[in-house]
């Protein structure tokens, strides 16, 4: 039915996703307000003093692949409207000096991926060909391989059959038993598996695979960039906007129950799958909620953040040039560590995932101050301390660096599912990244984001495509609820438009 709704829609949760669907609402004329649970908007895009006072860390996102290179941010023109820096170097995976372990057999020698494919190539040696040969036609094929894994959904006809059929076919390799097929040495199939393990998971899997590919891509494509004044500048640009257009947005405001909306004739939940089931309760009908239970959430992170005195020892020089550095050693290592998680147990060498933002934004914090952004994968709820595993793992591969710390904060996945209502168990995906809940997030439909509840929708990213911060659930929830109704089109998001 279109266009039955006239009244003003309510957000629940300022994330990026939250403040997406607001945003594109408030611009089609619709009334809107967000209620936020917490003190301060921004869910994982806040930027604050959280190891120690005047340094500033992001307490959750810190690099933004996805908010360059795809649909709702390049609409919202959102590079017009803040500076990012993006390196040369999107990431780097360090190794250790062991033979065909790096190009050279040099101690310590890193795999680095650049913006450009040929250098990179040109560095990793004797299997540079073959790793070119692995990226090349996803890069010929980029906007249908971003079109195709970030869209609203993966059940529909592809944009590009040719670039759905790349994506695929290179999932499957880096997820299966061929993933070394090509390769002959470690540092190649170090830096791909360094970026399937961002989605936390058993390796190789196809659901991590995808996520690799596709990040791999845009490390090659738009970049890996990072937000000048750290990832809240993307809430405060998402916000601005909103109240421009005569959205308002209410923070110490937690939604427990649905009947506090009453009043508002559409809502969008920014909270997780299992949140909304849990506000709306006995209002979706009962095999939808059947539906939204089945929906499984995975295992966690813990974060460990410093605060340096100088920038971090790398062996290899060059690991300093790349914002983002994945420490899991070889492919082999990085996997045996992400299977101990999966089994419930804390790995001795774990994977580590760790941003260096100070050199690309030399002006978020006071001279000589170096703040550092870490994380691992813990299993769901763990409250177990990792923070000396985690630096002796750093310390692998930067010795002295033990020796540059001023300050240390760790926040276990325990505590994160505390701090945000989305991330159960610290999951702060909102929800398991695995085959079947990529494609079907959070339940079977060729619209996920519209409930069968009248003016009820998820906009998080517990719906397609999931987590990151690219704003596309929000955004897609927004449109299908101007057009389911409101009976509007999709408004225009660029700063020309009134
Ligand atoms: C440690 C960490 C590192 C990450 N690194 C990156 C990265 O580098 N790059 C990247 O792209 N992504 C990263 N992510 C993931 C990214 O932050 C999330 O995917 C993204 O923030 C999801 O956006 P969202 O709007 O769906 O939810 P969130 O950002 O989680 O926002 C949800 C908001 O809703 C509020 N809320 C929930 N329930 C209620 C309620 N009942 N009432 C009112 N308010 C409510 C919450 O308080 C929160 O503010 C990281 C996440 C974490 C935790």
């Amino acid at each position: 039915m279109n266009g039955r709704a006239s009244g003003p829609a309510a957000v629940i949760g300022a994330g990026p996703n939250g403040l997406a669907a607001a945003v594109t609402l408030a611009r089609a004329g619709v009334p809107v307000t967000v209620f936020e649970a917490a003190e301060t908007i921004g869910g994982g895009t806040r930027t604050t003093e959280h190891v120690m006072p005047g340094v500033l860390h992001d307490v959750c996102s810190a690099i933004h692949p996805m908010a360059l290179a795809t649909g709702f941010f390049r609409e919202f023109e959102l590079t017009k409207r803040m500076r990012f820096t993006v390196p040369d170097a999107s990431y780097a995976n360090p190794l250790d000096g062991v033979a065909g372990g790096a190009t050279d057999g040099g101690a310590g020698r890193a795999a680095i991926a650049y913006r450009g494919l040929e250098r990179t190539a040109h560095e990793l040696g004797r299997d540079g060909g073959a790793y070119a040969a692995f990226y090349r036609p996803l890069l010929r094929h980029l906007d249908g391989v971003v079109d195709f894994a970030l869209g609203p959904t993966m059940l529909r006809l592809p944009s590009d059959l040719v670039a759905a059929m790349v994506m695929g076919t290179r999932t499957f390799e880096q997820g299966s038993l061929l993933w070394n097929r090509r390769f002959r040495e470690h540092a190649a199939p170090a830096l791909i598996s360094g970026v399937a393990a961002h989605s936390i998971g058993r390796m190789p899997n196809l659901a991590t695979s995808g996520v690799g590919v596709m990040l791999g891509t845009l490390g090659h494509a738009s970049g890996w960039p990072v937000p000048i004044g750290g990832s809240r500048a993307i809430t405060d640009v998402l916000a601005a906007d909103l109240v421009a257009h005569g959205g308002a947005i209410e923070t110490d405001h937690p939604i427990d129950d649905v009947r506090q909306l009453d009043g508002f004739d559409v809502k969008l939940f920014d909270t997780s799958a299992r949140g909304m089931a849990a506000i709306v309760g006995e209002q979706f009908p009962a095999r939808y909620r059947r539906a939204l239970a089945r929906f499984v959430y995975g295992d966690g992170a813990t974060k460990v953040d410093f605060v340096l005195d100088g920038p971090i020892p790398w062996s290899d020089d060059r690991v300093a040039e790349t914002p983002t550095v994945h420490l899991g050693g070889s492919r082999a290592e990085g996997a045996a560590a992400e299977l101990e998680v999966s089994r419930g147990r804390h790995p001795e060498r774990p994977y580590v995932l760790l941003a260096q933002p100070t050199a690309f934004d030399p002006d978020r914090n006071p001279a000589g101050v170096h703040a550092v952004w870490s994380y691992t994968h813990v299993p769901s709820g763990s409250d177990v301390d990792v923070q000396d595993r985690v630096i002796a793992q750093i310390e692998r591969f930067a010795p002295g660096f033990r020796d540059r710390i001023v300050a240390v904060r760790q926040t276990t996945a325990a505590e994160f599912s505390r701090y945000n209502r989305n991330y159960h168990g610290g999951d702060f995906s909102a929800g398991a990244v695995n085959l079947r809940q990529l494609a079907i997030r959070p339940t079977l439909s060729v619209d996920p984001h519209r409930t069968p509840s009248p003016g009820i929708y998820l906009a998080s990213s517990s719906a397609s495509p999931g987590p990151g911060v690219h704003g596309l659930p929000g955004w897609f929830a927004a449109r299908s609820a101007l057009r389911h109704e409101y009976g509007l089109p999709a408004p225009s998001l660029g700063l020309g438009a009134v």
